[in-house]
């Protein structure tokens, strides 16, 4: 047999199935991508990978009547959708009791959430019937409002931009309905409650409240309507096209009342984040003195008073706590000023962390709500959208922390896949399994988080001290530790191997991740890896009268005198991470690739480049590389037969012998090369694209 090359045509609507590719380069894949977005077509997959790319559009493919087709057809049968991807998960999790999760990742504004929303509606869709039922779905779908309104805001790259990763568990019983969650978020980006770049909002929530609350809400707030008045929301940009705050507020207070939330919950939520807004609004000045040195003091005494009301704490309380520090040593306390530069520092600290523990606190209630009492045993489906792989103009601890994630991502994408690979040659018995290579990562990721020499251990050595000198002490040590690193670089180790980059920045270093370099400045790392809130504040919180308030802040009880450092947040994030992946691994994977077209959210524009370069953050050539090593195509015995009986004398048009043994029949009068298909159980599988070329080309001529 003479396998033929079939070039993309230009009036096709490309490959469904980028195996299928070839030549498999970056140009192809990017060129039938392209094609396909064009056509509107945004779904592609790899295998049983989906790849996903924003439409900017509402395209006629979601809802009831789609959900009904796909969840009658196998997975290749339709085009590609996330509907399939979901049908699959779901089936196989009710059908073959495996626990499945779906891992959805991708830049900002990539469509993510959306997909995940997708996918949850799906299954909501086909799981299970009855008032009970109804009311755990109801409650699971209600969680995405309330989370998105205190965790999204609307940023350069995307209106309703995620500001936390979620991971998902929906549980199900025996018979596959739903029986309630667990919600799992990571990291807040608490920084935009204080400040947000030009163009940028702050959480929604906030624009939400305002816009959204009665005469009578606003006053038992103490809030004013004018987002303009309030310090900590951006000036130039307090609306979203599109976007309706004031219905938005109504749809959240009554999402919480569906998820449980008390009224007298919702009304304590709502205080706290009054007391954040106005918390922004203390004017703190220098012009008070302190045994004759100039100190901080609070200027505008009838915000204090109406905060102190809020939530029942007393105004000198909190004046003292922002204004000054309290150092205790074994013998004695000291109290010393602040200077209005670290008290503004201060106040601006005591708001993030009470907007990021307001925020951990709803998912722990959302949690009491959906969560699972029965001991019964569950089947799991969780899904998780998190932030990909970020490379920005300037990258900081976040960036370091986001993409060591996706480092982690990487690991287990590969891990499985190939498991994935060789478990279902097993299963189809008699399926000769060949080796594939692969880039290994885990060097990357012991370079990050080893639990003695590792990036994340050198950090958590380092001692917050004023200025930038914390900072260069711990790029000394990684510049010890690392110089003779494959993946690490910095001015340092450069220098010494007579390299001369003006790229490098002197107060940076680079890692070589495995979808690509990134150099991350150091500056802030050791205060944002520690984290910490002075006593004195969490003490005042404590003292609150507000029962929420003060639940929020423990540490701040004095009875509990705990010398221990709290945990840092890289290793905080680090152990989430490996609660995170022991979850994923003992599951099975479906993957969601969200690719963002172009950056300026607008429908039908392809950017190459842009594309090209998620496309390499996404591995996806890597990807179908993988898939194509041992066996670039399978298909149950009844499709396969179905879509290609025609070339067959023996199989047209009628053939009452069995499937396998019609796709057998095929196979040898086409004259295919034995090495070149496998038949399984259930599946046959074809090695090389060129054999299915063949059979599809066959199949056009004689259409
Ligand atoms: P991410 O979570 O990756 O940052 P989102 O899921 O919030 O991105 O998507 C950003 C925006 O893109 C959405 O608000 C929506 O306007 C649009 N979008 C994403 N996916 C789709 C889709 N499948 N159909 C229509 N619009 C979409
Ligand atoms: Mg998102």
């Amino acid at each position: 047999v003479a396998p033929l090359d079939m070039p993309l045509l230009e009036d096709s609507v490309g490959v469904e199935d980028l195996v299928l590719l070839e030549p498999l380069v970056q140009e192809s894949l990017l060129k039938n991508l392209q094609i396909r977005y064009e056509k509107k077509e945004i779904y592609t997959y790899i295998g049983n990978v989906v790849i996903s790319l924003n439409p900017y559009q509402q395209l006629p493919i979601y809802g009831p009547e789609f959900i009904a087709k796909y969840r009658d057809y196998t997975f290749y049968e339709l085009k590609p959708h996330i509907y399939a991807l979901a049908n699959v998960a779901y089936q196989s999790l009710k059908d073959r009791d495996r626990d499945q999760c779906i891992l959805i990742t991708g830049e900002s504004g990539a469509g993510k959430t959306e997909a995940s929303k997708l996918v949850m509606s799906y299954v909501a869709a086909v799981c299970g019937k009855g008032e009970q039922v109804n009311s755990v779905k109801e409650q699971l779908l209600q969680s995405n409002p309330v989370l998105e309104a205190f965790g999204n805001a609307k940023t350069i790259r995307n209106n309703n931009s995620s500001r936390f990763g979620k991971y998902m568990d929906i549980e199900f019983d025996f018979k596959g309905s739903p029986l309630g969650g667990v919600i799992t978020n990571y990291l807040l980006e608490k920084s935009r409650v204080v400040k947000q770049l030009k163009g940028e909002r702050n959480f929604h929530i906030f624009y939400q409240l305002l816009a959204g609350a009665d005469a009578q809400l606003l006053k038992a707030l103490k809030l004013e309507q004018e987002t303009s008045l309030y310090a900590y929301l951006n000036r130039e940009m307090s609306r979203v096209d599109g976007m309706d705050d004031a219905s938005n507020f109504r749809a959240v207070q009554s999402a919480m009342t569906v998820i449980g939330f008390s009224d007298e919950e919702i009304r304590q939520v709502l205080e706290v984040t009054a007391l954040v807004l106005k918390l922004g609004n203390v004017e703190l000045s220098d012009e008070f003195q302190a045994n004759g040195i100039p100190a901080s003091g609070i200027r505008d005494r009838q915000g204090v008073q109406e905060i102190g009301e809020l939530v029942g704490l007393s105004s000198e309380e909190l004046e003292k706590a922002l204004c000054s520090r309290t150092v205790e040593t074994a013998k004695e306390k000291v109290v010393t000023a602040l200077n209005i530069t670290q008290a503004q520092y201060a106040r601006d600290a005591l708001a993030k962390n009470i907007y990021s523990r307001l925020f951990n606190w709803i998912v722990y209630r959302i949690n009491e709500s959906i969560k699972v009492s029965t001991g019964e045993k569950k089947k799991v489906m969780g899904v998780l959208d998190i932030y990909g792989f970020e490379i920005l103009q300037d990258n900081s601890f976040e960036q370091f922390v986001i993409n060591y994630c996706n480092e982690k991502l990487q690991q287990v994408f590969i891990e499985m896949t190939l498991k994935e690979e060789q478990e279902e040659y097993k299963r189809e018995k008699s399926i000769p399994w060949t080796k594939v290579d692969y880039f290994d990562n885990s060097i990357i990721c012991n370079l990050i988080e080893h639990n003695q020499r590792s990036i994340l251990v050198m950090l958590d050595e380092g001692v917050p001290a004023p200025g930038v000198v914390s900072d260069s002490t711990f790029l000394a040590k990684l510049n010890q530790l690392f110089s003779k690193h494959g993946h690490y670089e910095s001015k340092v180790t450069q220098n010494a191997q007579r390299q001369y980059d003006h790229t490098m920045g002197l107060s940076c270093f680079r890692i070589c991740h495995y979808a690509g370099k990134v150099m991350y400045n150091v500056t802030g790392f050791i205060d944002k890896n520690n984290d910490l809130l002075y006593r004195d504040l969490s003490q005042a919180m404590w003292k609150a009268q507000q029962p929420l308030l003060q639940s929020l802040f423990p540490e701040g009880d004095p009875k509990q005198v705990s010398l221990k450092r709290p945990p840092t947040a890289g290793s905080q994030f680090k152990n989430s991470v490996a609660i995170l992946m022991k979850n994923l691994y003992s599951k099975n994977p479906n993957y969601i690739r969200c690719i963002k077209p172009n950056e300026h959210q607008q429908r039908g524009q392809f950017s190459s480049e842009l594309v090209s370069s998620q496309a390499l953050y996404l591995g996806l050539l890597e990807n179908v590389r993988v898939r194509r090593a041992g066996y670039a195509y399978r298909q149950g015995y009844g499709p396969f037969l179905e879509r290609y009986r025609m070339l067959s004398r023996s199989t047209w048009p009628h053939w009452k012998e069995g499937d396998r043994k019609g796709v057998e029949k095929i196979i040898e009068e086409l004259s295919v090369a034995s090495e070149e298909a496998a038949f399984g159980k259930t599946k046959i599988f074809i090695r090389s694209p060129k054999t299915l070329f063949y059979l599809e080309e066959q199949r056009r001529l004689r259409l």
